[in-house]
């Protein structure tokens, strides 16, 4: 029979096969007809490259990454907006570039773009990625439904509310012009068109390290490989 601390371990484990399966359940929901901003958000076109070739060989998120995903995504159901979670996208041949908004504020007269982020530590200032990110969706806005937004911004917030006195949001909100949305949307073609380039001529793109390379599932095969194109077998064998 059964301890108290052994009862009590079986039921985290059920809380952690219940996360794994609405893991599953989430990718095996996912477009594949769709390039998604948030593969694009590290500037890598190699990483997106590796999704696309061997998507079914990503390692396993860990429990910690599983956990974290959850959260985030069960923070993001609640609707602020009636923009939430609306579906854009833009589309080239063969697969499109799309995602979905979190959110548009009308605020003073202005269109304000939101993406929602829950962080462990409230940041100083809006991260260079996640501006990329969000101006990624100013574009696919323009693009797909012919709105101009008057700026961009992130709201970040902690999921924990551990003490009233401490800070638990802030958002940062940059005006951009029409003519800087249009330069991020050229910037999505060019690297829509060389990723499907490279995946059509079965050929490596170059590498853009940074501190992402950290976290990247496919580091292993990148670093053995350095510049050079990597066959499946290669692949297979370094994994
Ligand atoms: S390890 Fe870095 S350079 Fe290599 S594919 Fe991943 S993100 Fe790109």
């Amino acid at each position: 029979m059964m301890n108290e601390e052994e009862v009590a371990e079986a039921i985290n484990e059920k809380f952690r096969e219940g996360v794994r399966k609405w893991m599953d359940e989430e990718q095996a929901k996912r477009d594949k007809a769709i390039f998604h901003v948030s593969s694009f958000v590290y500037g890598c076109i190699r990483k997106v490259w590796y999704e696309e070739k061997y998507s079914d060989k990503i390692a396993p998120v860990d429990e910690e990454g599983l956990l974290r995903m959850w959260i985030g995504v069960k923070l993001h159901e609640t609707p602020i907006t009636d923009w939430h979670e609306t579906p854009i996208w833009i589309d080239f041949p063969v697969k499109s570039f799309g995602g979905r908004l979190d959110e548009i504020f009308e605020i003073d007269g202005k269109k304000i773009l939101i993406d929602k982020k829950f962080v462990n530590k409230l940041p100083i200032s809006m991260n260079d990625h996640y501006f990329k990110q969000i101006m990624y969706y100013a574009a696919l806005l323009l693009y797909s439904k012919e709105i101009v937004v008057d700026g961009v911004g992130i709201h970040y917030m902690l999921p924990t509310v551990s003490y009233k006195s401490v800070k638990r949001e802030q958002t940062f909100v940059k005006f951009v012009s029409k003519k800087e949305i249009l330069e991020t949307g050229e910037e999505i073609k060019r690297m829509v068109y060389s990723l499907l380039s490279h995946l059509e001529t079965d050929t490596l793109p170059e590498p853009k390290r940074s501190w992402y390379c950290d976290y990247c599932p496919y580091i292993n095969s990148c670093n053995a490989d350095s510049l050079e194109y990597i066959s499946k077998d290669v692949f297979e064998a370094v994994k």
